[in-house]
């Protein structure tokens, strides 16, 4: 079996044993972010019926997926990464979802670009637990009025919150923050986990996982 195959099976496999141990109400779906790798190192996990795939470029995404979609329509791709507000409407075009909503300015884009697309991404809002200045997301005293703007006013579809937390901490307790946050907002979906929290994050009611190593191996920087 294809090494990746066998990664996304033991992962898969791990999951569901702790969604039994643990009695949990959701088994969160896994996105394999595919950022740098190409189709090819991915195709065995394609042909082996995975459908969830995240990006964290635009440009990427694009040429890597667009023309190979058209075939693969039940494909759904994640934006993962930053979204400059000059690529939203690309990105509304590309994507089924999109996790990293970080800003007012990029929500008023890919709700203009939604409209005129005629075209519904399901939307995360980022939220910057650590208040971290080098990481963009919108601060927890700030998750109310920011929601309420883009579900109201701009008709956006936000299903749920992201985070990433700081690195060298345990994400434990900002996973906790999340889904206490969610539950305050009633917003169902929480995109938390990456490869070496996954297990934690599962446990702490994520829904989606996001990710790459633990799947693909480690990547080599372009
Ligand atoms: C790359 C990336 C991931 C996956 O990271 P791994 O540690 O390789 O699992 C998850 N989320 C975001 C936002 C990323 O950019």
């Amino acid at each position: 079996m294809h090494i990746t195959l066998n990664n996304l099976k033991l992962i898969n496999n791990e999951i569901k044993e702790i969604v039994t141990k643990k009695q949990l109400k959701i088994s969160p779906e896994i996105i394999a972010v595919s950022k740098t790798f190409a189709l090819d190192k991915i195709l065995p996990i394609i042909e082996s019926g995975h459908l969830h795939f995240g990006e964290n470029k635009v440009q990427e995404a694009e040429t890597k997926w667009v023309n190979f979609k058209k075939q693969n329509t039940d494909i759904k791709l994640h934006m993962v990464g930053k979204l400059q507000s000059n690529k939203a409407k690309k990105a509304v075009e590309i994507f089924e979802y999109i996790h990293s909503l970080d800003n007012l300015k990029l929500a008023k884009k890919i709700s203009y670009f939604e409209k005129e697309l005629n075209k519904k991404t399901k939307l995360f809002i980022q939220v910057n637990l650590g208040n971290e200045q080098q990481k963009s997301g919108i601060s927890l005293n700030e998750l109310d009025s920011f929601y309420n703007h883009c579900s109201r006013d701009l008709s956006l579809s936000i299903i749920g919150l992201m985070c990433l937390p700081p690195t060298n901490t345990n994400s434990e307790n900002y996973f906790k923050i999340l889904k206490e946050a969610s539950l305050k907002l009633n917003i169902q979906h929480l995109s938390m986990g990456m490869s070496s929290d996954y297990i934690q994050a599962a446990v702490h009611g994520s829904t989606f996982l996001r990710l790459g190593t633990a799947i693909f191996g480690e990547r080599h920087i372009s």
